[in-house]
């Protein structure tokens, strides 16, 4: 058994490796405990075909670090997952982080003793370490999930979750090939998957919003102004809504302008590509659906326009959520994929798939669609699933099953009540997935490292929030979505992908630039909500 550290952090994505380098730097010692066998996290697991970031990769990199950001060369616009995973193993490198990381390692409990003021960690492995605190850097979208359909394991095919994908690849080439599942993941390897196979059949539940990327090397003329005032853009970043920098506020309702020069924003900004531009068409296209149905037609139209066969444009028109409430995703190619003879959309809300049967799949109109690999991009079991994989309790009877049985408890998304010493990285009612994640990894590792710091200069060796602080925070982050249309949509920011989940809206929709002020509020103010001992 191990005594002798200071923190325990569980992951290596980004926010674990940055964690490591952050408190190593403060003279803390540590240990990151990681899944895989490398560092990247979501990047090391989604390896399928087409997966790229949908924040642009000068945005979405490292900010702590000027020489790194200036060093680094990102190949395009858009990072694709090869890209970003380079990127993440030469951050581990270069700030020689693997030596406190143990990989190929999961944890099974963490519990807390609070005489000793301990948190005991066991691994998969059978190994016990203890340390005063806890960070979980386990990710958002970190927990994929198949659906329940029977027949699954009668399959004679080959089947993979995106979020899953194999190190060495899939080959397609001459294979009937069935994607279940239209979010990003499926909406980005489709176009790729519909290039090698033989027949495509994608299997769509909900249609879903998907705009043009405008992906491309990446050029002088966008790389060279960034990066001579990168430390102004990543500071100005903590000041918008989304925590990107370089988008000027809309000042205009969609409603008071003539439809003239509200298609031509729209068209403008269709043609730039990216979602926070087009979602900054107007100023209400989140808060008010009448001007939100002007931009979700907008794009109706363009599918209508794209796909050259109407029912199947009419059935990728998404018709039962306001645009911009699930993931708005980027495409290359997506919609003109349709066009292809080798691609066939399956609706399955009218007829749902009933089985897997050796051969392929059954949908209850009596269709049997043979096919000789499956693909499941059905998503993630998200923003609370990995940390209620691990059992994590306290000697005092709290439980996290519990604590989160009708949907997640945290004061800022950082912290829970009733579990002393226990931190989280872009935890739910925190804004990490309606943000550029980096950047909020990076904000809370700070956050945690300088209450750390904090509790070890005043002799401090515990702290949580007072009940009181979270249930505010809680009922806060829920007046803040019911403002908006967020809700509106079965996303998964309410957990409507994974039955039996309790419907609650998990990130925080309030922005950075309001939530990063009250976190530094909360700290100027001598850790403000938290009890500490
Ligand atoms: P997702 O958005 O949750 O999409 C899952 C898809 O699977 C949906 O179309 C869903 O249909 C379908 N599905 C789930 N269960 C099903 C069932 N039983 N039968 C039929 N269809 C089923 O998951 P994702 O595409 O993996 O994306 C998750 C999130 O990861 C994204 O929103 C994004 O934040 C992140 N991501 C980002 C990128 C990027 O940066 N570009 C790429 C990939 C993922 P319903 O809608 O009907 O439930």
């Amino acid at each position: 058994m191990s005594t002798d550290l200071d923190v325990i952090i569980v992951g290596a994505g980004v926010a674990g490796l940055y964690a490591i380098h952050k408190l190593r730097g403060l003279g803390f010692k540590v240990r990151a405990y990681e899944a895989g066998d490398g560092v990247g996290g979501t990047w090391y697991w989604n390896r399928y075909p087409g997966c790229r970031c949908d924040v642009e990769s000068l945005e979405y990199s490292f900010a702590f670090d000027n020489d790194l950001q200036q060093d680094w060369r990102w190949p395009e616009r858009y990072g694709g997952q090869p890209a970003i995973l380079d990127y993440v193993n030469h951050v581990a490198d270069r700030f020689d982080l693997r030596r406190d990381i143990v990989f190929e390692t999961r944890i099974a409990s963490a519990l807390y003793d609070s005489d000793a003021a301990l948190w005991t960690i066991r691994t998969d492995k059978g190994e016990t370490v203890v340390a005063p605190y806890c960070i979980m850097a386990t990710g958002n979208l970190s927990t994929p999930r198949n659906p329940d359909i029977p027949g699954i394991d009668s399959f004679k095919g080959d089947w993979h979750h995106t979020g899953l994908w194999p190190h060495e690849g899939v080959d397609f080439a001459g294979k009937r090939v069935g994607v279940i599942g239209t979010g990003s993941s499926g909406v980005q390897s489709i176009p790729h998957i519909a290039e090698q196979a033989d027949e495509l059949y994608v299997f769509q539940r909900t249609a879903n919003f998907s705009l043009p990327a405008r992906n491309e090397p990446m050029t002088d003329a966008r790389e060279r102004p960034h990066k001579a005032t990168y430390e102004e853009r990543r500071i100005a970043a903590y000041d918008t809504p989304f925590g990107i920098a370089g988008y000027p506020p809309p000042t205009h309702s969609a409603l008071e302008v003539s439809e003239a020069e509200r298609n031509r924003t729209y068209e403008e900004k269709w043609a730039q590509g990216g979602s926070i531009s087009f979602l900054y068409a107007f100023n209400d296209l989140l808060t008010n659906k009448a001007a939100n149905d002007t931009a979700s037609e907008f794009v109706r139209n363009k599918i209508r326009a794209i796909v050259k066969d109407p029912a199947t444009a009419e059935l990728l028109c998404p018709n039962d959520h306001p645009i911009g409430t699930k993931r708005l995703i980027l495409d290359t190619n997506y919609y003109e994929t349709y066009n292809r003879n080798n691609v066939h959309l399956v609706d399955i809300r009218s007829a749902p798939i009933e089985a897997i049967t050796e051969t392929g799949i059954r949908t209850a109109d009596g269709q049997h669609y043979a096919l000789d690999a499956i693909v499941f991009a059905t998503g993630f079991d998200a923003m609370t699933g990995a940390m209620k994989e691990i059992d994590i309790r306290t000697d005092a009877g709290a439980d996290i099953k519990r604590k989160w049985a009708d949907g997640p408890q945290t004061y800022l998304g950082i912290m829970m009540a009733d579990f002393p010493n226990l931190f989280m990285i872009t935890g739910p009612q925190s804004p990490g997935v309606k943000s550029q994640m980096i950047l909020s990894c990076e904000q809370h590792v700070n956050w945690i490292a300088d209450c750390l710091v904090a509790q070890r200069d005043e002799g401090k060796r515990r702290i949580e929030p007072e009940p009181a602080a979270e249930q505010n925070w809680v009922a806060h982050n829920n007046a803040v979505a019911d403002a908006t249309l967020y809700p509106l949509a079965n996303s998964w920011y309410v957990g409507a992908n994974i039955p039996g989940k309790p419907r609650i809206f998990m990130p925080y929709v309030g922005g950075v630039t309001r939530y990063k002020a009250k976190c530094d509020a909360v700290a100027a103010n001598g850790y403000e909500g938290f009890r500490r001992a």
